[in-house]
């Protein structure tokens, strides 16, 4: 079948057509009772099934060793910007946040409610272009823990290296979670929603050490505690269920596909083919982030004015490429990448791209 229309949207964000269908299928056969998993109660065994397959998927694909828990929490990443500090850092103690865009500003200013914060890199100056080089990021020896976001969706921006801490490293992977290899033996935490690569909105996953989190703060107010999740299998309360089934039917699509080294070979010819356009016109296209911290998730650029800028995403609409104007906050344009996003459209994209530019130039 020829696709005509691309979804670029940064979040909630394609999901693989397999998924949708298999979705669409359980809503209408209705499981062996003639229930939807959406109408079934989350104690029954099918569901206790359908969670434990969930977890059992993430952890296969992103190799999460058994010292760490998988817990799916109701709400996105942003409960966990809040969630965070609220379990790990005292009013009288403070925790290092590594500032690489509009995300990690957003968890550093959460934290500020809880204890002290040490932006121990903040790249607002440059407009967020930009991660630290590895060897000047320098944490605090006391401080509880060190906070960075894995890739800036907004500007585009991505580590291609983890961040060396003595302390415990947490990390948002909202944005390239399943896109490629996470070393998750090097972090205490790590958390993603998953209306990016894991599934619909509303939920997020979080993978914690056992140890750290046996050093969460204790008598926390029970909805916003990860020991209580931990304690009650994700379900201190009645979970977003139909998510976690979708969850799980991402995670089985995902390997059917290969899995996460398949998804990243992929995703690295995915971006090369905009960044190859971008660099190839480079007078015309502008883009955003440092060559070296590319996303290979959320591809930033813009145009030399606002003129055209405004062809270019009229003409992009009617081609059928949809989701591409920039965050409200950024200006420019954003194409999501993400891991269900089909190579066929990146392609598509990148000849409308040079057409553009030599009907424009
Ligand atoms: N962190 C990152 C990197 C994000 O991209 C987003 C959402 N775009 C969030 C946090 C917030 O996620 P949510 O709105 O699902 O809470």
């Amino acid at each position: 079948m020829i696709q005509n229309s691309f979804n670029f949207s940064a979040g909630p964000a394609v999901l693989p057509s397999e998924v949708k269908l298999r979705a669409i299928e359980e809503l209408e056969k209705n499981g062996a009772e003639g229930f939807s998993v959406m109408e079934i109660s989350h104690r029954s065994d099918r569901f206790h099934g359908i969670l434990g397959a969930a977890e059992n998927g993430l952890r296969r694909l992103l190799r999460v060793p058994s010292n760490y828990r998988i817990l799916f929490i109701s709400g996105g990443a942003s409960i966990n910007f809040s969630m965070i500090p609220y379990n790990f850092l005292n009013s009288d103690e403070s925790a290092d946040y590594v500032v690489t865009g509009y995300w990690g500003d957003r968890a550093a200013k959460e934290a500020e409610r809880c204890g002290s914060v040490k932006r121990i890199f903040d790249g607002s100056g440059d407009g967020f272009r930009t991660v630290p080089d590895p060897l000047g990021l320098i944490p605090n020896s006391g401080s509880r823990y060190l906070h960075y976001c894995a890739n800036e969706t907004i500007q585009g921006v991505e580590f291609d290296y983890v961040p060396k801490s003595e302390r415990p490293l947490v990390c948002d992977a909202s944005s390239n979670i399943l896109s490629k290899e996470l070393e998750i033996g090097k972090h205490s935490l790590i958390y993603a929603s998953a209306q990016k690569n894991i599934g619909p909105s509303g939920i997020s996953v979080v993978i914690i050490k056992d140890d750290f989190l046996a050093e969460a703060l204790p008598n926390r107010l029970s909805s916003l505690d990860y020991n209580v999740f931990a304690k009650n299998d994700s379900m201190p309360n009645t979970p977003n269920t139909w998510g976690i089934f979708i969850i799980r039917l991402v995670c089985d699509w995902l390997e059917s596909q290969g899995g996460v080294d398949a998804m990243s070979r992929m995703n690295r010819q995915k971006a090369d083919l905009i960044y190859g356009v971008i660099d190839e016109f480079s007078d015309f296209y502008i883009g955003h982030a440092k060559k070296d911290c590319r996303s290979r998730m959320n591809i930033t650029f813009s145009l030399p004015n606002d003129s055209l800028e405004s062809s270019f995403l009229d003409e992009a609409e009617r081609k059928g490429f949809h989701g591409l104007k920039g965050h409200r906050s950024q200006g420019g344009f954003r194409a999501s990448l993400y891991n269900a996003f089909p190579k066929e459209g990146v392609e598509r994209l990148a000849e409308f791209m040079k057409d553009f530019r030599l009907k424009h130039s």
